[in-house]
């Protein structure tokens, strides 16, 4: 399908996906359409089941800054590439398109992002590194918009407002996640124990010996064996040390993705918690 222009305004609508939440000031753009007129139509795509019907995928704000005067507001009609929802198109043209617009601030920028790794099937889904390239930025910056949705609302705020910087936000995420890490550090998750070894004092006793009695193993292999406690087998001892270091890698793992996938993060400390049951 090749590309169309039409003029129209009462078939349009802001995509529902917009990213951008605040429009600005309309008034100077709307000024300069009434003097100069619309130097680049809006870019629409048809709204699936209906007919003659568009979504705006650039151009809100021109949008928005016309339609009470203009009766036909310039369109050009741009279908899908195959392959391509409509919903990655939508959020990737709003973060492309800077013409005319009013910047995406950056916690818009970083939501954007965020969907775009985290939001529809997982096979449409992009990397840090994909979208860097379809913007035209490193992965590595991409990533430090992405901590951005870590920060209280109103630190998010001071992003918005451009008192704090996406730098100094990000690092104050991978601050506050290093912090946390030392705090759970002193808990006893996986402490050094340096002697004693495979005795009662071993942070992990209890458990290596609840699972020998669970198990029903032999009482004569056991080893760190006291009086009022039976010790527990190798294999046992074994295991539950594995359990704690996968529970221990799989916390890591879940504070370092929990800004981009939320849910997979829960996923892996529910995961943990069992393992350390
Ligand atoms: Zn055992």
């Amino acid at each position: 399908m090749p590309w169309r222009q039409l003029a129209l305004t009462e078939k349009l609508e802001p995509h529902p996906d917009n990213p951008r939440t605040d429009l600005g000031d309309l008034k100077a753009l709307e000024e300069s359409i009434r003097k100069r007129g619309l130097d680049i139509p809006l870019t629409v795509v048809p709204r699936p089941g209906m007919d003659g019907y568009y979504w705006i995928i650039d151009g809100d704000r021109r949008y928005y800054a016309m339609r009470e005067w203009n009766d036909n507001i310039p369109v050009v009609v741009k279908p899908l590439l195959s392959g391509e929802t409509l919903r990655k198109r939508h959020l990737l043209t709003a973060l492309v398109t800077g013409t005319m617009q009013k910047p995406l601030d950056p916690i818009e920028r970083a939501r954007a992002y965020g969907r775009l790794m985290n939001e529809g099937p997982p096979s449409e889904r992009m990397t840090q590194a994909e979208i860097g390239e379809q913007v035209g930025l490193t992965g590595g910056t991409i990533g430090q918009y992405v901590l951005l949705l870590d920060l209280s609302p109103t630190l998010q705020k001071s992003v918005q407002q451009g008192k704090i910087t996406v730098r100094e936000g990000s690092a104050m995420v991978k601050r506050a996640r290093a912090s946390e890490r030392r705090r759970r550090g002193q808990a006893p998750m996986l402490p050094v124990w340096d002697p004693p070894w495979f005795t009662r004092k071993h942070p992990l006793a209890d458990k290596a010996a609840a699972r020998c009695a669970r198990l029903d193993h032999s009482a004569r292999r056991r080893r760190g064996k006291e009086k009022n406690w039976p010790g527990a087998c190798e294999q046992c001892w074994q295991a539950v040390i594995e359990d704690s270091s996968r529970a221990e890698m799989l916390e890591r793992c879940a504070a370092a993705v929990y800004a981009a996938d939320p849910a997979l993060a829960g996923k892996w400390r529910e995961e943990a918690k069992t393992l350390r049951q």
